[in-house]
């Protein structure tokens, strides 16, 4: 079999945004909510929806060859002490989130070494105990596979380990976060297992097209004019651009236009610099796709 296989969330968090990146790779998916298993036409590819949790293992055993992953889901799983044959391949800027210990809002715990005998709830038993040994601390583990942040408040844990974005789900059960144990995004995971050269071939091709859409999405096209007196100023304060495109104006004695890439966001700051440096005509156009 040649087509290469891809693992996906069905169904919360990551599913819309990993199903938008592979859209913005010129792929055409359409499936119905209970689907699972999916075929792409311009690419011999074919999508498989789970849960996140299995998403990991099926890439290790090789039962699908990428995965697209919350970073916590995967280091779990790495951490798990089984066999584990996957590796990120990249990273993806969405989904950020951060695995951390959260005590009530009333506590004083602040270091990890501060929980020593305490028992903390988590369904990410593995990272924890790794965070714990490293802090030399000696804590019980209570394993929970969802609703963590109750915990506290019937009295079964004193503490939590779970994921936090905005914080908003700990203040309704007023906690508050403690210690940060890892930073998350999603992620483009690959099995060990070796493939075809033809799948290869398509793997890099998909990883090519994210990579240009990743990019594309934090790079901007900015035109300007500029005083010709002063273009290397102007150029200086152009975010992440390499040699900008400088071109005559039909009427421009002392003016010239600045065309550019910036590989950086561009934000009014940069703008009003620009402006306060005499640049007029200024626009910030969106790029939709790269290729080096
Ligand atoms: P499943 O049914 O697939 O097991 P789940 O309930 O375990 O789903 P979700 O809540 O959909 O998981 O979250 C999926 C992933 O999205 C998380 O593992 C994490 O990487 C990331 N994530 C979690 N919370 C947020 C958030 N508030 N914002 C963005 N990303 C998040
Ligand atoms: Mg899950």
């Amino acid at each position: 079999m040649n087509r290469v296989r891809i693992a996906l969330q069905k169904s919360g968090r990551l599913a819309e945004d990993s199903l938008a990146l592979l859209r913005n790779c010129g792929l055409h998916i359409n499936r119905s909510k209970d689907q699972l298993f999916c075929r792409v036409k311009e690419l011999p590819l074919d999508l498989l929806m789970i849960r996140d949790d299995d998403i990991p293992v099926f890439v290790s055993n090789g039962i699908c060859d990428l995965g697209i992953v919350g970073e916590n889901v995967f280091a779990e799983c790495k951490a798990s002490g089984e066999e584990f044959s996957a590796q990120i391949l990249e990273r993806l800027g969405f989904s950020f989130c951060r695995l951390a210990i959260a005590v009530p809002e009333t506590s004083a715990i602040k270091t990890i070494q501060d929980l020593e005998g305490l028992t903390i709830a988590t369904s990410y038993p593995n990272l924890l105990q790794m965070a714990l040994t490293e802090g030399g601390v000696r804590a019980q583990s209570l394993h929970m596979t969802g609703s963590v942040e109750v915990a506290p408040r019937l009295k079964i844990a004193d503490a939590i380990c779970d994921i936090v974005a905005s914080g908003a789900t700990l203040a309704t059960n007023n906690l508050r976060e403690a210690i940060t144990i890892l930073r998350s995004e999603a992620l483009v995971i690959r099995s060990d297992k070796k493939v075809c050269e033809e799948k290869e071939a398509v793997i890099q091709r998909l990883l090519n097209r994210m990579r240009g859409t990743l990019q594309a999405e934090d790079s901007k096209y900015i035109m300007l004019h500029a005083d010709k007196a002063r273009l290397e100023e102007i150029v200086s304060l152009l975010p992440g651009s390499e040699s900008p495109t400088i071109l005559p104006l039909q009427d421009g004695a002392t003016k010239v236009a600045i065309h550019a890439v910036c590989r950086e966001a561009v934000f009014w700051e940069t703008l009003e610099k620009l402006k306060i440096a005499g640049a007029s005509a200024i626009l910030v156009v969106p790029i939709e796709k790269m290729m080096a």
